[in-house]
């Protein structure tokens, strides 16, 4: 740990001399790569480090396990509506969803200390889906509630990942696809 609290501001005032603050989006909701990360809060899967990611490449939205859940949704949807609505000539973004090994989330499996937690005004059977306890598993899920979620555009392409911690790689689960490939599939 830093000695000095206010270390943010020192490195702060490094970052400001450098030129990276100049190569961000002109428009936010389309950033550089055309990226939508969803990834844990787990401070070893840092979305800047492992995908090598610069500032203004991608919107990352972070929440324990790296769950698609419903305020995750109305975020997403809401970028979504902005493209629809200010730009809708810009290309579309890809969204990649990243579970990782050894995730902290799977702690709401232990029946006891979940319990213990929903006893302060929580839901206890919506914090048990949140366990990632099989990252591949849990990106599949989440992977097919997005593509089921209609406020998500046909053409956006949903890239799906598992991480694992000790390699610091990445898996590919399922190939890349957008609800309209999965509305064909669903007809074929
Ligand atoms: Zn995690």
């Amino acid at each position: 740990m830093a000695d000095d609290p206010n270390f943010l501001l020192e490195r702060n005032r490094a970052f400001a001399r450098t030129a990276a603050r100049t190569r961000v989006p002109r428009i936010p909701f389309i950033p550089n790569e055309q990226l939508y990360v969803i990834t844990c809060v787990d401070p070893r899967v840092d979305p800047a480090d492992i995908l090598g990611l610069q500032l203004g490449d991608a919107i990352v939205a972070r929440n324990v396990g790296g769950r698609v859940t419903p305020a995750l949704l109305q975020d997403l949807a809401w970028i979504s509506f902005l493209h629809e609505t200010k730009t809708p000539d810009a290309d579309w973004f890809r969204i990649a969803v990243i579970h990782h090994t050894d995730c902290g989330s799977g702690l709401f499996a232990d029946d006891d200390l979940r319990h213990a937690f929903a006893a302060r005004g929580f839901d206890d059977s919506e914090l048990s889906r949140l366990a990632v306890l099989d990252p591949a598993r849990t990106v599949r899920t989440d992977v097919a509630t997005l593509l089921a979620y209609p406020n998500l555009p046909p053409r956006v392409q949903v890239l799906d990942y598992a991480y694992d911690i000790t390699m610091g790689l990445l898996t590919e689960v399922v190939p890349t696809r957008s609800r309209a490939d999965a509305g064909t599939a669903a007809i074929g």
